[in-house]
């Protein structure tokens, strides 16, 4: 213990948290031109697991990457912050994006600072509450129709056929290439790429975008390819199924997708990287979901969790090596607080009492 306790206190200089952009400058299609829009997202905590670890009896080094940290609580502002500042430079008036929450609160906090007017399609009802908020507050002009999200998607492609609005959903290729920057954070922080790497797969952008930064990453500095690992919910997965699903469930909002946009780009990750896309149910991703938050203190929306409970499986049934040599990461989509009925509907209501010390002491079962 003595080793990590500072010997004394030294004023520390305030690092400045710089974005994506300037970070990765080199490696995104900006230049000087280009208006830097902004709000610090990236530079996310790779979060060592070892209580988790412990509790899954395993032998590799278990990495949290927690992208619920970004300044909208997920990992859309990566993309969000080079599509957006593009949208600028071209001189768009307005941005459009169909989302299921997510992209709404980062392309709607990212328009105002660039000064573009946010257009925002979502699924009726199927939205959670900390997202809605987020896009509204923002000023958004938020349009609810009775559909699911893949007619959403649908219907702002079409409108930006016939309108001047920039398209912010992942199939904008300027989101690919400002997300692909957690694979070079992940290969910085551990000095090497990971062995494998579970995440959630929706619309199928992130995983495009991870294994674009990978594969870079083995062309420039030749570090190893990892094995891909995307999980779907079981109600809602298509590339798992091989054929659209017309009516989507699942608990998992943001993976809430029967027909994902990207869904050609992430079977190329699988199956290039000797991968598998598999689904959890909700059942193994609300499981999942509370272990990190109550074993690991990591509070995540529930699609997050269906990296981890992912791992969970494989481990389970035994097609995963718990004495791998080598670092195993999990992608952590999405912040906690995004969902905030969803926890609360699981936990139990805490007990009232009389305003006694006696009371609460005995309450809290204080000895
Ligand atoms: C968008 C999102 C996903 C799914 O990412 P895709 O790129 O659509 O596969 C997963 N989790 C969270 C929290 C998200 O916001």
């Amino acid at each position: 213990m003595k080793n990590n306790v500072p010997q004394k206190s030294v004023p520390q200089k305030v690092n400045k948290r710089i974005g994506v952009i300037e970070r990765y400058f080199d490696i995104l299609p900006v230049s000087s031109k280009t208006p830097v829009i902004t709000l610090s997202e990236g530079s996310t905590p790779l979060i060592k697991a070892d209580n988790l670890k412990k509790i899954l009896g395993v032998n590799f080094n278990l990495y949290l990457k927690y992208e619920g940290l970004n300044p909208t609580g997920s990992f859309k502002d990566r993309g969000m912050t080079v599509a957006v500042s593009k949208a600028a430079e071209l001189g768009a008036k307005a941005v459009i994006c169909a989302s299921t929450g997510n992209t709404s609160a980062s392309a709607s906090a990212y328009a105002v600072r660039a000064g573009i007017k946010s257009i925002v399609v979502i699924p009726e009802g199927a939205i959670a509450l900390g997202k809605l908020s987020q896009a509204l507050i923002h000023g958004a002009e938020v349009v609810a129709v009775k559909g699911n999200f893949d007619r959403c998607l649908e219907i702002v492609i079409e409108i930006c056929e016939n309108y001047d609005v920039e398209l912010v959903n992942s199939i904008n290729p300027n989101r690919i290439e400002g997300q692909k920057t957690a694979a070079y954070e992940i290969a910085e922080a551990l000095g090497d790429t990971p062995g494998y790497q579970f995440m959630p797969v929706g619309n199928a952008g992130n995983i495009t975008a991870y294994w674009k930064g990978y594969k870079e990453l083995n062309e420039k500095r030749n570090l190893k390819l990892p094995v891909m690992m995307g999980f779907q919910a079981a109600g809602s997965a298509p590339i798992v199924e091989g054929k659209i699903v017309k009516d989507p469930r699942t608990i998992a909002t943001a993976i809430k997708i029967g027909n994902p946009a990207s869904w050609k780009q992430a079977e190329s990750a699988r199956d290039e990287s000797d991968g598998v896309i598999d689904k959890v149910t909700d059942e193994e991703i609300l499981s999942a979901w509370q272990n990190l938050a109550d074993r690991e203190g990591v509070f995540v929306e529930p699609a997050s969790a269906a990296s981890f409970a992912g791992l969970k499986k494989y481990l389970k049934e035994g097609n995963f090596d718990p004495d791998f040599r080598g670092n195993v990461v999990c992608i952590l989509t999405g912040h906690g607080l995004k969902d905030p009925d969803r926890a609360i509907d699981t936990v139990s209501r805490p007990p009232v009492v009389e305003d006694s010390v006696d009371k609460v002491v005995e309450t809290a079962g204080i000895k």
